[in-house]
């Protein structure tokens, strides 16, 4: 457990990030965890991580700056790493814009004809 970490024992994404559930993890950072998503939207879909659980992206933004833009860089980090200069990063808030899992999270999307577009 990092200084960032916390835990909900509830929480999907929280297990993930202790290692208590498998995933595809394509990072590890002091303050973020990136792993591929199970049901990929896109050729590139991952899901980058906080370590500490807050339910929502403005709940880690208010109670964690450092984490949040780690998030953002983490990102692209991963993009570019898995051959990809241009992606898309979308941050479900509420169930009503379907969000399913309420730890914090950014949906990182590149390939193909990427879903979500808002343009
Ligand atoms: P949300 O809809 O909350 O923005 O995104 C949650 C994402 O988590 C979904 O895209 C979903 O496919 C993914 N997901 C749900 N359960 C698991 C799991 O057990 N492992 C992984 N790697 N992804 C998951
Ligand atoms: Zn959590």
């Amino acid at each position: 457990m990092t200084s960032d970490e916390t835990f909900d024992e509830s929480c999907l994404f929280c297990k993930i990030v202790a290692g208590q559930i498998p995933a595809d993890v394509v990072h590890t950072g002091e303050r973020t965890v990136a792993f591929r998503d199970i049901a990929p939207k896109a050729p590139l879909h991952v899901l980058v991580v906080p370590r500490e659980h807050q339910p929502n992206a403005a709940a880690i933004a208010a109670s964690n700056p450092a984490a949040t833009a780690d998030l953002i860089t983490v990102a692209r980090e991963v993009a570019i790493a898995e051959g990809y200069d241009d992606y898309r990063l979308v941050f479900n808030t509420g169930a009503g814009a379907g969000q399913t899992v309420f730890h914090a999270h950014v949906h990182l999307l590149a390939g193909g004809d990427l879903p979500f577009a808002a343009g």
